[in-house]
C-alpha cells in the first residue's frame, strides 16, 4: 500500500546518501558566469525548464552561484544584461553538500529555507596539484521528496 512505501521510504533517509540520489553533473544545466542574457540566451534558459541553475566561473568545475528563473521576470532582453550583474544583485546563497551527507540531514538543510537546491562535492586528490572540490552532481527537495514517496 501507498503508506507502507512512504513509511519505508521515510525510514530509508537516514540510510541513503545524496549521492545515491543526485542528477549528475554532467546532466545539469548551468550558466558561466559571463553569459549575455539576450533574447537567445534567455530562450534556451526557459526552454529547460528548470527553475534553479547553477552558474559557475569560466569552468564547470568551479561553481559560484544560483540563478532562481524567477530573478529573469522583469529584464529586458533588448538590454542583454551580463548574468553576473543579475547575480550580484540577488546573492543567492549556494550550499555545497558532500556526497556522503544522508537524506534526513538534507532534508533538513532544505527546511531550514534557504536553498532547496544543494550541489553535491568530494575531494578530489586524485592527480599531481592539491586536492580540490570537485562538483560531481545536484540534489534538489523534489529529489529528496520522491525517495520518500516512491520507495519500494
Ligand atoms: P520546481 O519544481 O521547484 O520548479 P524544477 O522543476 O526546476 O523546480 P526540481 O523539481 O527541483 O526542479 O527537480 C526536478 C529534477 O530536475 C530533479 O531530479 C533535479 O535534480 C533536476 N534538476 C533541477 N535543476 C536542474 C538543473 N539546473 N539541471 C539539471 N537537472 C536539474
Ligand atoms: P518556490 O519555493 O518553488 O519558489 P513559492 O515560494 O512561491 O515556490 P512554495 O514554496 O510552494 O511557494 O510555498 C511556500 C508557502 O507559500 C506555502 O505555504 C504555500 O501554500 C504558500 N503560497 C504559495 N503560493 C502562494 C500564493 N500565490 N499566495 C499565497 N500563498 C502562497
Amino acid at each position: 500500500a501507498d503508506e507502507v512505501n512512504i513509511l519505508s521510504g521515510a525510514l530509508q533517509l537516514a540510510k541513503k546518501t545524496v549521492g545515491n540520489i543526485m542528477t549528475l553533473i554532467e546532466d545539469v544545466f548551468m550558466l558561466d558566469y559571463n553569459t549575455l542574457l539576450d533574447f537567445d540566451t534567455m530562450s534556451v534558459i526557459m526552454k529547460q525548464g528548470y527553475t534553479r541553475i547553477p552558474v559557475y566561473e569560466n569552468d564547470r568545475n568551479n561553481i559560484q552561484a544560483l540563478l532562481n528563473i524567477k530573478d529573469l521576470a522583469l529584464l529586458d532582453p533588448d538590454d542583454a544584461l551580463p548574468l553576473k550583474s543579475v547575480i550580484d544583485f540577488y546573492q543567492h546563497p549556494v550550499l555545497k553538500v558532500f556526497e556522503d551527507l544522508k537524506l534526513d540531514n538534507m532534508l533538513k538543510d532544505f527546511r531550514q529555507g534557504d536553498s532547496h537546491m544543494a550541489i553535491v562535492q568530494r575531494v578530489n586528490s586524485e592527480g599531481e596539484g592539491d586536492p580540490f572540490y570537485e562538483p560531481i552532481g545536484v540534489v534538489t527537495l523534489e529529489d529528496v521528496i520522491e525517495e520518500i514517496i516512491q520507495a519500494e
